[in-house]
C-alpha cells in the first residue's frame, strides 16, 4: 500500500518535493500531540508546532469552529464581500502586533505574505534593493527565493529584487563564530553598514529577517541584536519586516513574536503555517501607512476566507487562553537542559540551541565538521522509536524539534528518551 503510493507520488509529482525517510510516512489521524500512518503506527510528533499544527491535532473548539461555517454552506465566496471573521481576526491579530494603528492583510501562505510584504516595502520606498541574512528562507516564488540566502532553496536567481546579504543569523558557524553576544552584535552591525556602503545604494527597501532561523537550523541570535540592526537601519530610513512565519504566535516562549526578544517594534510582520492549525492562512500585518501605500487593487481570491479565519481565530483564543506561551517557555527549558546534558555526553552533537519550542540539535563529525549522514540516521531512528522530529541547516545535520505547544511534561519526558537512546545509537555510528 505504503509503497504503491510512494511510487505514485514520484510518477506524478515532481522530483524536488522532498519526503522525509527511506519509506515516507502517510499520516492518516492525529489526536493531541500523536499521529497515526496508514500502517496503524503511531508516533509523537516534534515537527508539527512548525510545519502547521502549532498547537496540537483534534482541538474540539477548533474543528468545532471550522464546522459550524462549513455547516452553513458557504466555504467562501469571495473577498469582494465582506467577511467577519476576517475583520475579527485583523482586529485580535492588529492588536496582539504591537505596531500602532496596525493593518493586517490575508493570505493562504508564508511566501505570498512575504511577497506581500516585499511589493509594500518596495513601492513604499521606490526602491527594489532588499537586505536579508545569510542563511534565510523565506519562501518560493521570485522575490522570496530572491532573499532567500540558503543555496539548497534558491531554485532560481531571476530575483525582481536586488538583494545583499548580512551576518546575524548563523552563528554557530559564521564569520563572527565565538564572539561575546556584544562582540558579535557589534560585529554584524558593523558588517550591516558596511554592506550599505558598499553593496547598495543606500536607499534600500527592507531589511527582512527570521528573528530566529527556521529552515537554515533553528539559529538564536543574541538577544538585542535587530535593535542594533534598527539603528543602523533607522539612519538610511529602511525599514525592518520580522518573518515571524516560524517565530510568531509565543512559539518562542518569553515572547509573542519573536522579534519582542529585541525589544524593537518593525514596520511590518509576516506570519502563516500555525496560526491556521492545519488550515491554510497567512497575512502581512503592517503599520498603516505602509500597507496602504499600494494605489492599485489588490485582493486575495483565497486570502481571509471564512473557514480558514474560523480556524485561526479558534487557534488563536485557544492559545491565549490556555497561556501555551508559558508552556512553551517552561517545556522549552526543560528541554533545552536535558538536550543539553545528552550533548556533554555526545559527541556527535555539537550544539544545542534555541528558544521556548523552536529548538535546534546540530550534529557534527570529526574536527566539528557538518555531519549531514548523522542526521538523516537520526530521523531514522527517532521515527523507530516513534518520535518525529525535523531536520535543516545549511548543511542538513540539523535536527529541529518543534512540538505542539500544548505539549505535556509526560511527553517531554518521552521525547528526551527517545532522543537519547537515538542519538546514542548514531554517536556509535557517526561520531568523531
Ligand atoms: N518564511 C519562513 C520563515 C518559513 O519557514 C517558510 C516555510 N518554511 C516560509 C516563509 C514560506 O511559507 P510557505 O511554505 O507557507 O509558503
Amino acid at each position: 500500500m505504503g509503497e504503491d503510493l510512494l511510487r505514485r507520488h514520484r510518477a506524478v509529482l515532481p522530483s524536488w518535493l522532498a519526503l522525509y525517510y527511506d519509506e515516507p510516512i502517510e499520516i492518516v489521524s492525529g489526536r493531541g500531540r500523536r499521529v497515526t500512518d496508514s500502517a496503524g503506527r503511531t508516533y509523537l510528533d516534534f515537527f508539527a508546532g512548525i510545519l502547521t499544527n502549532a498547537i496540537g491535532y483534534d482541538i474540539a473548539e477548533i474543528s468545532d469552529a471550522v464546522r459550524a461555517q462549513v455547516d452553513t454552506g458557504v466555504l467562501h465566496t469571495s473577498t469582494l464581500y465582506l467577511i467577519r471573521k476576517q475583520v475579527e481576526l485583523a482586529e485580535r491579530i492588529a492588536e496582539l502586533s504591537g505596531i500602532a494603528g496596525a493593518k493586517v492583510f490575508f493570505t493562504n501562505s508564508g511566501t505570498e505574505a512575504n511577497e506581500t510584504a516585499i511589493m509594500l516595502a518596495t513601492q513604499y520606498r521606490r526602491s527594489n534593493q532588499i537586505l536579508a541574512l545569510r542563511n534565510s528562507y523565506h519562501g518560493r516564488a521570485f522575490a522570496t527565493i530572491g532573499i532567500t540566502g540558503n543555496r539548497g532553496w534558491s531554485a532560481s536567481s531571476l530575483s525582481p529584487v536586488k538583494v545583499s546579504y548580512v551576518h546575524g543569523g548563523y552563528r554557530y558557524r559564521d564569520a563572527f563564530r565565538g564572539l561575546s553576544d556584544p562582540d558579535y552584535i557589534r560585529a554584524c552591525a558593523d558588517d550591516l553598514r558596511e554592506v550599505l556602503l558598499t553593496t547598495t545604494s543606500g536607499d534600500v527597501a527592507a531589511l527582512v529577517a527570521e528573528p530566529i532561523q527556521g529552515v537554515g537550523g533553528f539559529n538564536v541570535p543574541p538577544d538585542g541584536l535587530f535593535a542594533a540592526f534598527k539603528e543602523v537601519l533607522d539612519e538610511y530610513g529602511i525599514l525592518l519586516i520580522s518573518d515571524e512565519v516560524q517565530t510568531g504566535w509565543g512559539r518562542t516562549g518569553e515572547h509573542f513574536w519573536g522579534i519582542g526578544a529585541h525589544g524593537v517594534t518593525p514596520d511590518a510582520m509576516t506570519f502563516a503555517k500555525g496560526l491556521g492549525n492545519g488550515l491554510a492562512i497567512g497575512g502581512v500585518v503592517a503599520r498603516a501607512e505602509l500597507m496602504d501605500s499600494i494605489t492599485a487593487n489588490s485582493i486575495s481570491t483565497f486570502g481571509g476566507n471564512p473557514v480558514a479565519t474560523a480556524g485561526a481565530k479558534a487557534t488563536l483564543d485557544y492559545l491565549l487562553d490556555h497561556d501555551l506561551q508559558g508552556n512553551a517557555a517552561k517545556l522549552g527549558d526543560r528541554l533545552l537542559t536535558g538536550l543539553r546534558q545528552l550533548g556533554e555526553r555526545l559527541d556527535v552533537i555539537g550544539d544545542v540551541r534555541g528558544k521556548g519550542l523552536m529548538i535546534g540539535v546540530e550534529l557534527v563529525g570529526p574536527g566539528g565538521a557538518p555531519n549531514p549522514a548523522a542526521a538523516t540516521a537520526a530521523l531514522e531512528e527517532t521515527r523507530e522509536r516513534g518520535l518525529l522530529v525535523g531536520k535543516g541547516g545549511l548543511h542538513n545535520n540539523v535536527l529541529r524539534l518543534a512540538p505542539p505547544m500544548t505539549l505535556t511534561d509526560a511527553e517531554a519526558s518521552e521525547a528526551l528518551d527517545i532522543l537519547a537512546a537515538s542519538l546514542d545509537a548514531v554517536n556509535s555510528r557517526h561520531a568523531r
